[in-house]
């Protein structure tokens, strides 16, 4: 018998399927990219196929072939047997939790999800009349205890965000699922190239494409892709919301996602090189980077992950917000300014004050730390001057 083309594909090695998929010239006169779709309107040829939607592409906001193209290769990826695209990585959260989640459910989130997550949960979901449970992220299988009849939603991030705390999401899942929650992750960490969270039981893996996906500080999009059980609820909310991505933005996240896997590379080396380097800083207390031997869930990432990314954290030895301060507004070239994943090095200045649980190291003030694309010895030079000018060191 002989191999059809999807059958090949199935061989490719992952970063051959991220530069080739989603990509069909057969079906635009050669060119090897897909056109960028600006579309609101549809045309039909009659009414039977109009009233029975029985043509491929039916309105501007329910998925063109710019759109397609991209959700191809993040299904590649995932092995997801769905994704939709929304406007913002926070879309890519809020969108699904309304999609499962109903008054009088009971859903579990860890403590240390991105902020605007739990500003998300606190406000819309609170007042929805759901109730909201924060979990410690290293419960592991201990959440069988905290999930009641009712527990519709299980949310986790891995490795949570600032305090990087690596979740046992095998363990999470099969608790989850024997009480019928179904499991969320905010994957933006790792890529679907370093995590492939539906392998280890998630249902439902969501990315800010804004960070490595796009990778250059330019735009905001995000993506909800789901497994067989979620895809038919998840795809039918994502068109009664309306919230669709632009076009442009998508055919940059495409542009942007062929060359992923090189990018990311470089930032995992530069990123282990400066955690390093940081960890025997003597003005330095602690680093959080899941690929250093000292991070108390080494073990899990390593079991999980296939690499780490260019963004992680580490605590000045000191308590004096005013010299954390001090040494943060003396960064020349590391800029200050939220987001990461780009080109470009950034730090913050972290804020645990909303957590409940996860409170990070306990020792000194957090830094988050994205290392570009830069020579690291250049970073090393800007964060030394800093230190001397925040009165760290001599
Ligand atoms: C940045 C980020 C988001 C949100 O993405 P936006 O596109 O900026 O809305 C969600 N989750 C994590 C973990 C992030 O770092």
């Amino acid at each position: 018998m002989s191999e059809t083309k999807a059958d090949q594909a199935k061989v490719y090695q992952q970063d051959t399927k991220l530069t080739h998929t989603g990509n069909h010239p057969d079906a635009y006169h050669g060119f090897v990219n897909p056109p960028v779709v600006h579309a609101s309107t549809v045309l039909y040829p009659d009414y039977d196929t109009m009233k029975n939607r029985k043509q491929k592409y039916t309105y501007g906001t329910r998925g063109t072939p710019t759109t397609d193209a991209l959700c191809e290769v993040i299904d590649e990826m995932e092995g997801s047997a769905g994704t939709v695209l929304v406007p913002s990585g926070l879309a890519a959260i809020t969108i699904p939790l309304l999609a499962f989640v109903k008054s009088g459910d009971h859903i579990l989130v860890l403590d240390s999800c991105y902020g605007p997550t739990r500003e998300f949960c606190d406000d819309v979901l609170v007042r929805m009349g759901v109730d909201v449970e924060y979990y410690d992220p290293l419960i592991g299988a201990g959440i069988a205890e905290l999930l009641k009849d009712n527990t519709s939603v299980v949310f986790t991030e891995s490795p949570g965000s600032n305090t990087f705390e690596v979740q046992d999401i095998p363990a999470i899942c099969k608790a989850a699922h024997e009480r019928n929650a179904i499991v969320m992750i905010d994957n933006t960490w790792a890529t679907p190239l370093y995590f492939k969270s539906l392998d280890y039981g998630v249902d439902i893996s969501i990315h800010a494409l804004t960070k490595y996906p796009a990778g250059h500080s330019d735009l905001v999009l995000g993506s909800v892709s789901a497994n067989e059980r979620c895809w038919k609820q998840l795809h039918r909310h994502h068109g009664i919301m309306g919230c669709c991505a632009s076009p442009d933005d998508t055919y940059l996240t495409l542009r942007g996602i062929r060359s992923m896997g090189v990018r990311i590379r470089e930032h995992e080396k530069n990123a282990i090189e400066m955690a390093k380097w940081l960890e025997d800083h003597p003005a330095i207390a602690s680093v959080l980077h899941p690929a250093l031997p000292s991070h108390p869930q080494h073990e899990i990432w390593k079991r999980d992950f296939k690499g780490s990314t260019g963004l992680f954290g580490f605590t000045l030895k000191t308590d004096d917000m005013e010299k954390a301060a001090r040494f943060y507004d003396a960064l020349e070239l590391i800029g200050r300014g939220y987001s990461w994943a780009g080109y470009e090095s950034l730090a913050v200045l972290v804020n645990l004050s909303d957590r409940k649980i996860a409170k990070g190291t306990g020792d000194g003030i957090l830094v988050r730390l994205n290392v570009g694309l830069e020579d690291p010895a250049d970073l090393k030079a800007d964060i030394t001057q800093a230190l001397r000018a925040g009165g760290f060191t001599n």
